[in-house]
């Protein structure tokens, strides 16, 4: 169905599509009341219902709740039909931050600062029990300021039905970021995984291709199995060594995220302060403050305002309903909708 020109629930007008993925459309949309841009993310019901995940996907919401960084792409609420799930999020306007790299290495600084973006982003999830289980290019996504924004952080409900489905051996799903231990299935901590994509992440950064890459799919497992990459020869020391002990195949001698941090060449341009910002941001941080430490961030007035005011609106809705209520039952997100009578989810 194209919702191109729709209004959801009175309250959202859908613009153009803005991507695709295995389990949902993208659209551009803006909040009628406050003219903020928002991104639509349509999940198919079905397509959830159907690898049983309603109940991980309710408790996985109420966690995302919780989880607001400079950059992680926020969860504003979550609004259902009968038929669909929207989650309304923080709008990306920078697109894919891989765009970027598509058009060629990065230079060594900006890559460092995407990868301490990154970091900090992962770690601070980790800290609250949140592993992403996807970390991969489409879901490292730009401000209007260039700044980064890991999104799907939470949905690892998906990202593992992905995998149990074999959709992972298909053109929807790249292992090139997947762990070694996710892909011999043998039960992983997350966490662990999480790290060793963003090693893959930082190599695709500096060296503008994969670290990990064949034709044949037997060959790229066994390739990320042995951690079997060789480094350009413009990788400085200090970047190899750091690749190398995140890009270790066992889990348990796989560099800390705390190690990284410490790591002379993620500290480069970095004082100790800012590395202290990076691991306490535990509130939500006022958007003015330099908590993504100094490198940027430059929101309007009225932008932080509409901002603010979504965020009000959207902490008394749809995530305390769906994490409180035993059927997952949203009709107390319709109140006055026409969409009322169809809002109850049954397994
Ligand atoms: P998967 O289904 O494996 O998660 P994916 O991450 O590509 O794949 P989606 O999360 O559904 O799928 O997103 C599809 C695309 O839509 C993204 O790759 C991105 O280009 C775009 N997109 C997603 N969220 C936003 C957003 N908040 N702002 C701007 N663009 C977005
Ligand atoms: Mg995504």
């Amino acid at each position: 169905m194209d919702m191109k020109g729709g209004v959801l629930m009175k309250r959202y007008e859908i613009g153009k599509l803005l991507g695709q993925g295995t389990f949902a459309k993208v659209y551009h949309a803006r909040n009628l009341k406050t003219g903020m841009s928002v991104a639509i993310k349509v999940i198919d019901k079905e397509k959830i219902l159907k690898v049983g995940l309603i109940d991980q996907i309710k408790r996985e919401i109420s966690v995302m709740r919780q989880v607001r960084h400079p950059h992680v792409l926020e969860l504003y609420e979550v609004l259902a039909t009968r038929t669909k799930i929207y989650f309304i999020l923080e709008y990306a306007k920078g697109g894919e931050l891989f765009n970027k790299v598509a058009k060629g290495k990065l230079k060594e600084d900006v890559a460092r600062r995407y990868f301490q973006q990154l970091i900090a982003a992962v770690d601070y999830c980790h800290s609250r029990g949140v592993a992403h289980r996807d970390l991969k290019p489409e879901n490292l996504l730009l401000d209007e300021n260039g700044n980064l924004k890991v999104s799907d952080f939470g949905l690892s409900a998906l990202a593992e039905s992905k995998r149990q489905d074999g959709l992972l051996h298909t053109t929807c799903g790249t292992p090139a970021y997947v762990a070694p231990e996710v892909i011999n299935r043998k039960g992983y901590d997350g966490a662990k995984a999480d790290i060793w994509s963003c090693g893959v992440i930082l190599f695709v950064l500096l060296a503008g291709y994969l670290p990990f890459h064949d034709p044949n799919l037997m060959e790229l497992y066994k390739k990320i199995g042995r951690a079997d990459f060789k480094f350009p020869n413009w990788f400085p020391p200090d970047v190899r060594r750091l690749i190398s002990k995140i890009l270790d195949p066992n889990p348990s001698t796989r560099i800390s995220l705390i190690k990284i941090m410490e790591s002379s060449w993620f500290r480069k341009g970095l004082d100790s302060r800012a590395i202290c910002i990076i691991r306490e941001t535990k509130e939500p941080p006022p958007l003015d403050d330099d908590t993504n430490f100094g490198l940027n961030i430059d929101s309007s007035s009225s932008d932080v305002d509409q901002k603010q005011e979504l965020s009000k609106i959207s902490n008394l809705n749809a995530f305390d309903i769906i994490s409180y209520s035993p059927g997952f039952d949203l009709s107390g997100l319709f109140e006055g909708t026409d969409q009322r009578k169809e809002v109850r989810f049954t397994g």
